[in-house]
């Protein structure tokens, strides 16, 4: 579902990616795990089209997305799910607004996305905050919001840019859980990037472990955590 292939990209004498490459099946929960520095954000925003390689490729669902610019990388974009660890919503709109922007941005009318907003809300298990603000909500409600934004258009793919690191353990779990059953249910694959394995060893199928711009060990979860 989301192959990366020999991805390199250097920020002056730093090689952020120093030849990546990666596959994660369809319906996989995946994990990049590293310290800060490694590289794991740089290789999220490649497989988001966010940034260039300077060279490699990236395929997601089908569609190469290093071959693409402008409005036809905004619409592949459209079938990418992304969440972030500060949430990213706008603190001036509602729980269904934010959601609401994701919808406007493929051109759903009005009828359609108030349909879509109620529908989504209540997969994440937030039907009655819809009228509520941002600052009226806790961590993890916040991030249920991120989460029905990122799925508000149906895609196949949800990218997760340490989306539990601002929460606490027990918030933590509740969120990685409802990404699981998200996986199971919408049959959703999942690519997350984290710098705590604990986060990998709960969800994950298969993991990656990222230094200096290289993946120096990767396979299914159990062989990794089986390895001396
Ligand atoms: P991680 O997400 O694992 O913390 P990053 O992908 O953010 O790692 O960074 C990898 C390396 O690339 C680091 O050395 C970082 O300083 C460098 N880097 C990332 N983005 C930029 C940028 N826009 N300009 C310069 N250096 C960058
Ligand atoms: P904001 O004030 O944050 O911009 P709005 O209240 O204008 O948000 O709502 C944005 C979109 O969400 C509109 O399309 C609106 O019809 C829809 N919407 C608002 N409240 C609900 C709700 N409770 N259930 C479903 N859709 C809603």
């Amino acid at each position: 579902m989301i192959t990366a292939s020999h991805l390199i990209k250097a920020y002056g004498e730093t090689r952020a990616l120093d030849d990546v490459s990666l596959d994660v099946a369809e319906g996989d929960i995946f994990g990049v795990v590293g310290t800060s520095g490694a590289g794991k954000s740089t290789l999220i925003r490649t497989i988001n089209g966010l940034e260039s390689p300077d060279s490699g490729t990236v395929d997601v669902a089908g569609t190469r997305i290093t071959n693409l610019s402008g409005d036809e990388l905004r619409a592949a974009r459209h079938g990418i799910g992304m969440i972030f660890q500060h949430f990213n919503l706008l603190s001036r709109r509602t729980v269904a607004g934010n959601v609401s922007l994701a919808l406007e941005a493929v051109g759903m009318n009005k009828a359609r996305r108030n349909t879509r907003i109620r529908e989504i809300l209540d997969l994440v298990g937030l039907a009655d905050r819809a009228d509520h603000y941002p600052a009226q909500l806790s961590g993890g409600q916040k991030q249920r919001v991120g989460i029905a934004r990122a799925l508000a258009t149906n895609p196949r793919v949800l990218l997760s840019d340490e989306a539990t690191s601002a929460l606490d353990p027990e918030t933590t779990a509740q969120i990685l859980g409802l990404l699981k059953q998200l996986n199971r249910e919408l049959g959703l694959t999942i690519l997350l990037i984290t710098h705590e394995m604990d986060v990998v060893k709960q969800i994950c199928t298969s993991a990656a472990l990222m230094q200096h711009g290289r993946i120096v060990e990767g396979g299914r979860l159990r062989d990794i955590l089986l390895r001396p």
